[in-house]
């Protein structure tokens, strides 16, 4: 059995055509599932998922990425594999592609969990990742904000994914430029272990939306944390966004269980999302109930 779900991003807004984004989710779907029937990994597909969106410009992430208030752009990324419990973390990385690719590789090249700023991008450096010239140039969102989030306001629009491999191991990754409008050095949830990206044994989870608040509730090891004492993924995971919005924050997770139960609860407008059932099915959601 595999399953798998990601997002694009719970920045979603009534009004907005996401026609792009709905058929280049399903094409990343359709990719990893036939990456799953051969074999792959989680964590294999996590990151390759990852990859493809971060490539896309079509999300607040990789080439989609927007500037921080100084103009700059500082990425996360964070992943974690289930089976291992071993996680790789970059935060406020600037000049490479692909974060959660720099994130792997502090995972496996490096004793530690988390790389940031100047540090990271050394490493990145050293590890021979694509770095990118002409930034400003290169992101699809320079300075400008896009149509989801115009400039001036605090949107979001990370990206993630959740995914259960046959050998019923699970993963979970997650990348994101943050908050717009950001202040410089400004750290979110997205890198954050525990906060915006989790995966053990029973539960993968990846968050996205105002991270100040994910991180201020554990949100996705608190989804983990839920399963192990007995809830379903689904109530787990609506009860964590329930807080948040107790709290004054919005956003939506995306979770898996080792049954390949999918949970996808969000507080704001839409997420983006699109999923993998046990059965083979494909899904795609923005504004919908979705998966549970
Ligand atoms: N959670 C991310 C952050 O706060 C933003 C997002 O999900 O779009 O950096």
């Amino acid at each position: 059995m595999t399953a798998l779900i990601l997002h694009g991003g719970a920045g979603a807004r009534r009004g907005v055509d996401y026609d792009a984004e709905i058929a280049h989710m399903r094409q990343v779907v359709e990719a990893m599932k036939t990456r799953l029937d051969a074999g792959a990994s989680a964590l294999d597909t996590a990151v390759e998922a990852v990859v493809l969106l971060e490539d896309s410009g079509l999300y607040v992430a990789g080439r989609g990425a927007s500037p921080n208030l100084a103009g700059a752009y500082e990425l996360d990324a964070s992943l974690m594999d289930g089976s291992t419990r071993k996680a790789g973390s970059v935060a406020a990385l600037q000049g490479f592609r692909n974060p959660v690719l720099a994130a792997r590789a502090v995972m496996e090249k490096t004793p530690h969990v988390m790389l940031a700023g100047e540090g990271a991008a050394l490493f990145a450096h050293d590890q021979g990742l694509e770095a990118i010239g002409d930034e400003a140039a290169w992101f699809t969102h320079a300075g400008q904000g896009d149509d989801n989030h115009p400039p001036g306001t605090l949107g979001h629009g990370t990206v993630g994914c959740c995914v259960l491999d046959a050998a019923g191991r699970l993963a979970a990754a997650t990348s994101t430029a943050g908050v717009f409008g950001k202040m410089p050095g400004r750290v979110g949830d997205t890198p954050l272990i525990a906060s915006g990206t989790w995966a053990d044994d029973r539960v993968a989870a990846s968050g996205t939306g105002q991270g100040e608040y994910f991180i201020r509730v554990a949100a996705t090891a608190q989804t983990a944390w839920r399963v192990a004492a007995g809830q379903s993924v689904a109530e787990a995971a609506r009860a964590v966004i329930d807080q948040i919005g107790q709290m004054g924050g919005d956003g939506g997770l995306i979770a898996l269980d080792r049954d390949g139960n999918i949970a996808d609860p969000f507080n704001s407008q839409g997420m983006k999302r699109a999923w993998l059932t046990p059965d083979g099915e494909i899904m795609v959601d923005v504004f919908g109930p979705g998966a549970a």
